[in-house]
């Protein structure tokens, strides 16, 4: 198996980054974060990775750093994540997400950098006809941030075909959950995600959790998605690696989740169980362009990569949220 790559992490001081960054260094890659600390943490980036303060699209600044740190591949995550204010501001998105990546693009190719392992959405999917989604079922995205996202995915199609060239696109589903050494967790302010506003709340930090919709066409009413600990995602993106570097002829568009969901009321009812307190819940109506289930068909990853998820377990996924948030008033002041 290839060690000791040269991956250069963009947005590796943000949430998901920033685990993908501990998953290189345990397995005996060398990580090397860029990142522009809008929305990341320079504390999230451990001592031993290297770091860059800088924008993606800086193509002066990633050329030094490709020649510098002699880069091999590229983990690509770097990117406003809000879907909400996509639509309030969509032009934001298709610079950060779509244009800057053209130029982060443009800059590998130039720099022979061959390999690309891109934070993919199910939001590229929009409202799925038939759930578990599969990856070729049609791609219908119904914001701004998951039409970002496509671009990006077409972007990579059309320039591995044209170049010397491969890339990992993975279509993540509802990541949730920190380190399970808590090295790292979700730690952006004002979050909207189900998990983290649950855990807030467990800890006091807000009094109740807002239940978005109890009509949907599922067992209990609520919302159903597929949560992946964020550990499992990071795991996938270093096979990824070391797949696009066995096979530099073969690309892939992956979906990353555990193939199976559970509603709001169910991760509710995990986090009152691991607390042993119940939240408040507030029964409130639907949130804008919410789908009913959202889940994904995940044999194409299994198959491949022979990807075993080492955390299918919401209880566990929520310890780990948990011990992460409990610490994390101390990190932020720092
Ligand atoms: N949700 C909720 N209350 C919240 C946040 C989310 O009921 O405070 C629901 C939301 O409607 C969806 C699910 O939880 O059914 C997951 O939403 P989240 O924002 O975490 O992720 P998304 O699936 O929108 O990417």
């Amino acid at each position: 198996m290839a060690e000791n790559l040269s991956v250069l992490v963009t947005g590796g001081a943000g949430y998901i980054g920033s685990h993908a960054v501990l998953a290189l260094l345990d397995s005996g890659h060398r990580p090397v974060v860029i990142d522009n600390l809008v929305t990341g943490f320079r504390w999230a980036v451990p001592d031993n990775a290297t770091f860059y303060e800088g924008d993606i699209a800086n193509s002066q600044m990633i050329t030094r750093i490709i020649e510098n740190e002699r880069i091999d591949a590229v983990m690509h995550f770097a990117g406003s994540v809000v879907v909400p204010e996509s639509v309030e501001n969509p032009l934001k998105y298709y610079h950060n997400n779509t244009a800057k990546t053209r130029s982060l693009i443009e800059s590998l190719v130039a720099n022979e950098v061959r390999h690309m392992i891109f934070s993919s959405t199910a939001a590229t999917y929009g409202i799925p006809e038939t759930s578990p989604v599969r990856e070729d079922m049609p791609t219908r995205p119904i914001n701004p941030y998951g039409t970002s996202k496509l671009m990006t995915e077409m972007m990579l199609r059309d320039v591995a075909a044209a170049h010397d060239f491969n890339y990992c696109a993975l279509r993540y589903f509802n990541v949730a959950g920190a380190d399970p050494k808590a090295r790292s967790g979700q730690s952006t302010v004002g979050a909207t995600h189900l998990l983290k506003i649950a855990v807030e709340a467990a800890l006091g930090k807000r009094g109740s959790v807002s239940v978005f919709g109890t009509d949907y066409a599922t067992e209990d009413g609520t919302g159903v998605r597929d949560y992946i600990h964020v550990a499992d995602l990071a795991a996938a993106h270093v096979i990824a690696l070391e797949a696009l570097v066995a096979n530099p002829k073969t690309s892939h568009t992956l979906n990353c989740g555990y193939g199976h969901g559970y509603s709001v009321m169910q991760v509710l009812d995990a986090v009152d169980r691991v607390t042993n307190h119940k939240l408040v819940r507030n029964l409130e109506g639907r949130r804008a362009g919410d789908p009913d289930a959202l889940i994904s068909d995940n044999r194409a990853i299994v198959d491949r990569f022979g990807w075993q998820p080492k955390y299918d377990d919401l209880d566990v996924i929520v310890e780990h949220a948990l011990a992460w948030e409990r610490q994390l008033g101390e990190r932020q002041t720092q």
